[in-house]
């Protein structure tokens, strides 16, 4: 099952961040995923809950962004979003290129430190808390 080895090394990043930062536990995280990595979201929250026990991830709140996959044909320009990976373009059968859909990576974590006042926000998105 591929989604377990890739929230393995989610989980290696995120607690090396962590422990640079004196988090002590970590309360969410939120993942982008292309479509193109072909993980499937319930199948990655299964992994977390599994994996993340007895470790400073256990209980965090595991957010999925999907990313739609994104091709342009090389010959027409047309940009398309296929369910599946395909690399002809519906329009004039030309060969097309990935323009997004292959992200893996953590956009952002939330945690504690020991300290407990305030909290902190690590990872390199600017995104405001949801809800
Ligand atoms: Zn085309």
């Amino acid at each position: 099952m591929h989604e377990f080895s890739l929230v393995q090394s989610m989980m290696e990043l995120v607690q090396q961040s962590a422990a640079e930062n004196g988090i002590t536990r970590v309360t969410s995280v939120k993942l982008i995923v292309g479509k193109l990595i072909m993980a499937q979201p319930e199948l990655l929250r299964f992994s977390f809950g599994v994996l993340s026990e007895g470790t400073i991830l256990a209980g965090a709140t595991l957010d999925i962004d999907e990313r739609p996959l994104l091709m342009r044909c090389q010959e027409c320009g047309n940009e398309y979003t296929p369910d599946f990976f395909e690399v002809v373009c519906p329009k004039c059968t030309g060969i097309s290129i990935i323009l997004s859909g292959k992200e893996l990576h953590i956009e952002h974590y939330q945690g504690d430190s020991e300290e407990g006042d305030g909290g902190f926000e690590g990872g390199n998105g600017a995104t405001p808390p949801a809800g």
